[in-house]
């Protein structure tokens, strides 16, 4: 079944006792404030995951995202975080795959394959990022380039695998530069992946498939990018570390 969902990614921000403000902020809110079937996830660094499981065990629509997840289920692999050992937390969801782990951690779509595989694996259900480059925007095909990606890391699952995954659709020149794609833009995109979807696992799992859009969303844009009927939702980065805004976008979302 699509879901509407309104994710947060802290990336690397928030000391643990912000960290605890924020999400108690969130979760008042978000039980005094939102009605209707949206779902919240709040995909926080690791060190806080199992500290804020009891704040957001108080309203059934929010649960906990991971940001990563390494490949193997465990080794000597210093400093990494296992699919196996977020699953032993209770926490649902794992980003997979974000373009500042593409770009800055080196992440391949073979590498975003094994740890798509290895958290469903798991019983996590991955929130798959994809998207293009400005300069791949301006000089090539890009929807192409993003049909690839989604083609390279998930399209060996099989159907009941792939209804599992999350879509988040991210154009990295949108991402924290206040430049956002317009809501025809984001429709457009989300249209033709959705059609690729389709051309692999049927109509029936690609009308079903969750597609978020992320990149520079906040409260002022969201509704009209939630608006679009490919557009289920959205990733938001620097809006969701603001319990009000954050809220309003969720609010956008209802
Ligand atoms: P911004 O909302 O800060 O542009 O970040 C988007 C993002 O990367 C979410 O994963």
């Amino acid at each position: 079944m699509r879901k509407k969902i309104v994710a947060g990614n802290w990336k690397m921000n928030k000391t643990l006792e912000e960290a605890l403000i924020l999400t108690s902020e969130v979760v008042n809110m978000v039980r005094d404030e939102v009605r209707g079937d949206v779902e919240v996830i709040l995909c926080t660094p690791y060190i806080y995951l199992p500290v804020l499981q009891k704040y957001v065990e108080e309203v059934d629509r929010i649960s906990l995202g991971a940001q990563n997840c390494h490949q193997k289920a465990s080794g000597a692999y210093t400093g990494e975080i296992s699919a196996p050992m977020l699953a032993a937390l209770g926490t649902p969801y794992v980003l997979v795959g974000h373009s500042e782990r593409r770009q800055y951690f080196g992440e391949t779509d073979e590498l975003l394959a094994e740890k798509v595989k290895i958290a469903l694996a798991n019983g996590l259900k991955p929130i798959f990022c994809c998207g293009e480059l400005l300069e791949q925007r301006q000089n090539e095909d890009f929807i192409a380039i993003v049909k690839a990606q989604i083609t390279a890391a998930l399209f060996d699952l099989s159907a009941e695998d792939f209804g599992k995954v999350v879509i988040a659709y991210e154009p990295v020149w949108a991402i924290g530069t206040g430049l956002t794609a317009t809501s025809q833009q984001a429709q457009d995109m989300h249209a033709a992946l959705r059609e690729h979807i389709a051309g692999q696992y049927g109509a029936q799992v690609a009308d079903d498939t969750t597609i978020l859009y992320g990149g520079s969303c906040n409260e002022k844009n969201a509704a009209e990018l939630f608006a679009c009927p490919d557009v289920d939702g959205g990733l938001i980065g620097g809006a969701s570390l603001k319990s009000r805004e954050f809220t309003n976008i969720i609010k956008a979302r209802m």
